[in-house]
């Protein structure tokens, strides 16, 4: 394994956790990470969904007409095809590989739907808080069909999808000034290893979806399995070896708020009063 010639330190997983069953939409099963007691939120990250399943009655009623404000939805399709369509007129269909970063800024009313009867459905849905200045915003789309997101191997083994952050010299196409978000999709060959500087001030995780991994160094090193999410502590430099099987995880960081956060279900403001106003508006119709 080479070695980083630079001042800073070394990342280590600080928690694991799984996700928990549930149940969202019109019933679509998934697994909460992010969102639930055991890790509420992970600043500036309020949820972190994962959808996987090739039984169609788990998905098929899909997520009919819901608001949102606030905050910004990021879904990354992995399996399956996702029609979107909102109360602003914006429809489209998100087919595997793609990405839709939603700004839901002061409020749109969408619905996500899939639209296969059948086959695989997987992915991953994350939301991101945006700060005060910013949850009024006009609603904005970031959205990438699969060959606009580079694919890079940046060492034996190692393929790296960059949705958002820069790897070496190349960046995502996502823009997002307000938390400068990383969120890349590594796959690792069996005893493959890559090192990848995390900016210094972001709050970030890893999640392992396929495989098993190891991540950290030294004494700080430790397994990853699939399903599990680590939460990142300590030091900026993030290390990962792909294990006897290889290993395939989404790394996502963002720098945080440090804001007051006050949620109910779709609403995400920084005051209670400011919730209840989302409620007022919403059933006035002005989303
Ligand atoms: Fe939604």
């Amino acid at each position: 394994m080479t070695s980083v010639t630079s001042m800073s330190t070394a990342a280590r997983i600080g928690r694991t956790l799984r996700g928990m069953p549930a149940s969202d939409g019109a019933g679509v099963k998934l697994t909460r990470v992010i969102g639930t007691p055991q890790l509420e939120m992970l600043d500036p990250f309020l949820m972190l969904d994962e959808f996987g399943t090739d039984r169609a009655e788990d998905y098929l009623a899909g997520f009919p007409e819901h608001p949102h404000r606030g905050f910004e939805t990021v879904t990354y399709m992995l399996d399956g095809r996702m029609r979107h369509k909102d109360n602003h007129g914006n429809e489209g269909v998100l087919v595997p590989g793609s990405v839709q970063w939603m700004t839901a800024g002061r409020g749109l009313v969408h619905s996500e739907m899939p639209e296969q009867q059948e086959g695989r459905m997987r992915g991953f849905q994350l939301w991101v808080n945006l700060p005060a200045a910013e949850k009024m915003t006009q609603p904005r789309y970031q959205e990438f069909a699969p060959e606009r997101i580079p694919l890079l191997q940046p060492a034996q083994g190692v393929q790296v999808k960059v949705i958002a952050g820069r790897v070496g010299d190349v960046d995502g196409p996502i823009r997002q000034p307000a938390t400068e978000p990383v969120y890349l999709d590594i796959e690792l060959a069996p005893q493959a290893t890559w090192q990848y500087e995390l900016p210094e001030e972001h709050n970030g995780f890893v999640y392992a979806f396929e495989g098993e991994g190891v991540v950290g160094e030294g004494d700080g090193a430790r397994a990853l399995a699939a399903q599990e999410l680590g939460v990142l502590i300590g030091g900026s430099r993030f290390t990962i070896a792909g294990g006897d099987k290889g290993v395939r995880v989404i790394l996502v960081a963002g720098r945080p708020l440090r804001e007051p956060v006050a949620r109910y279900g779709p609403f995400v403001m920084n005051t209670k009063e400011q919730v209840m106003q989302a409620f007022v508006d919403f059933q006035q119709g002005r989303f």
